[in-house]
């Protein structure tokens, strides 16, 4: 008898990550892999949010336990940050701060979640959120964007997917994989419909300050009293500030659902690791000059490589507007190939052309692959020529 839970049981790997350790995993093998697969920046932290770490664990500060649901100071942070990027104010009632955005939103669905309650998620989506749902045995209730409304759900989708069980619609613009941005006016749409049918607003913002060309960002809680109370904003310092290991991320939503979440996190992780609390205040609050040198390189690296992408035969890719990713489509490029199944494709691009891509497979699109831009310009335009070679052959 298997000694695994039927949770492990049905559980997948988070695929971003797979795909990750195994282009690692060749490289240490003396195998020339370029990896395009995390959505990590390459940049290191900025100085100034280093030495704030430092000084936390050199004061002794950094020693010790703190309030579950995160420092008074890091909910202050957190509170001008919202003011500075939301425009409104919210009080430490309404904070939790935790283990990367992504534990924060596994505390999120453990809190809201009884047994068959559904969360609607368009997709393509990001890796974990399906399976997060699982883990508290919710049911989540997934349907199929299309190209040609740029991946974005629409009122009618959701209220086709909706249901007497639907608790959560989940929303994430910026979205990962798909690099596409809510307007304001898509969201003003989709949250009177959450309110008129009380559902709750997930809004995964994390990408929200990586935006480009132009684009600007929309948080759907801003629009109206009545959707931010309906809304759980989930935030956090990986992606704008270079910090994806220190796991840093935060909450912000009515304080019934915050403390339900404070107390997962005091009989889980008991707190956010203090010395990252003590960086994250600095990163939220001190200088944001290095954030914007950060985000200007990834436009760059945006516009250089989209063209090129977009001249790979069988390539069909719409030009993002935030995140560091591009999803191109490769039904066509598959056929040219030979392959039915975007996993194949995806082992060959790695074993033919030495390029680590992630496979749509995970995002819930089967005739797409993921490249993470977030990785110097010159490697990015390296792998593209290989994959255009591969395609080529
Ligand atoms: N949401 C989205 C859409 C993401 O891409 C990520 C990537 N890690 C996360 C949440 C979680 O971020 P973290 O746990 O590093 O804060
Ligand atoms: N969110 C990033 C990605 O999609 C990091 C890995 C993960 O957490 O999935 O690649």
């Amino acid at each position: 008898m298997t000694k695994l839970s039927n949770r492990v049981l049905q559980m997948e790997e988070s695929v971003t990550l797979a795909a990750s350790a195994r282009a690692k995993a060749l490289k240490a093998k003396g195998r020339d892999i370029l990896s395009l697969t995390l959505g990590e920046p390459d940049f290191v932290t900025p100085k100034n949010i280093q030495d704030a770490a430092i000084a936390s664990i050199e004061n002794g500060k950094a020693s010790f336990y703190t309030v579950a649901s995160g420092l008074p100071e890091l909910k202050d942070a957190v509170s001008t940050y919202m003011e500075n990027f939301y425009g409104y104010t919210v009080k430490h009632s309404e904070i939790v701060v935790g283990t990367g955005a992504k534990f924060i939103l596994y505390a999120f669905f453990a809190t809201v979640i009884n047994p068959g309650d559904e969360v609607i998620i368009p997709t393509p989506c990001w890796v974990s959120y399906v399976d997060q749902v699982k883990m508290v045995e919710g049911v989540p209730v997934t349907f199929q964007t299309t190209e040609a409304n740029h991946f974005k759900a629409t009122v009618e989708q959701l209220e086709a997917a909706r249901t007497e069980k639907t608790k959560v619609v989940l929303l994430n613009s910026p979205s990962n994989p798909t690099g596409m941005i809510y307007s304001k006016e898509e969201l003003q749409s989709i949250g009177d419909w959450a309110v008129e049918h009380d559902i709750l607003i997930l809004a995964d913002d994390i990408y929200g300050r990586l935006v480009y060309n132009g684009n600007t960002f929309t948080p759907i809680s801003s629009l109206s009293d009545a959707i931010r109370k309906q809304t759980i904003v989930i935030n956090g310092v990986s992606k704008t500030y270079a910090m994806t290991g220190w796991r840093v991320g935060f909450a912000v939503g009515e304080p019934e659902i915050i403390s339900g979440m404070a107390k997962i996190i005091s009989q889980t992780t008991s707190n956010l690791t203090s010395v990252s609390q003590y960086a994250a205040i600095e990163a939220l609050t001190g200088d944001q000059s290095s954030i914007e040198e950060m985000r200007k390189a990834f436009e760059e690296r945006l516009n250089t490589i989209y063209p090129l992408l977009a001249e790979v035969p069988g390539f069909e890719v719409i030009k993002p507007q935030g995140a560091f990713y591009l999803f191109p489509n490769v039904k066509k490029a598959m056929e040219i190939k030979g392959y039915t199944d975007v996993n194949d494709f995806t082992n060959a691009i790695l074993e033919e052309a030495e390029v680590a891509l992630v496979t749509g497979a995970g995002f819930g699109a089967p005739e797409n692959i993921r490249l993470s831009y977030a990785t110097d310009l010159d490697i990015l335009k390296e792998a593209v020529r290989r994959i255009k070679a591969f395609m080529e052959k």
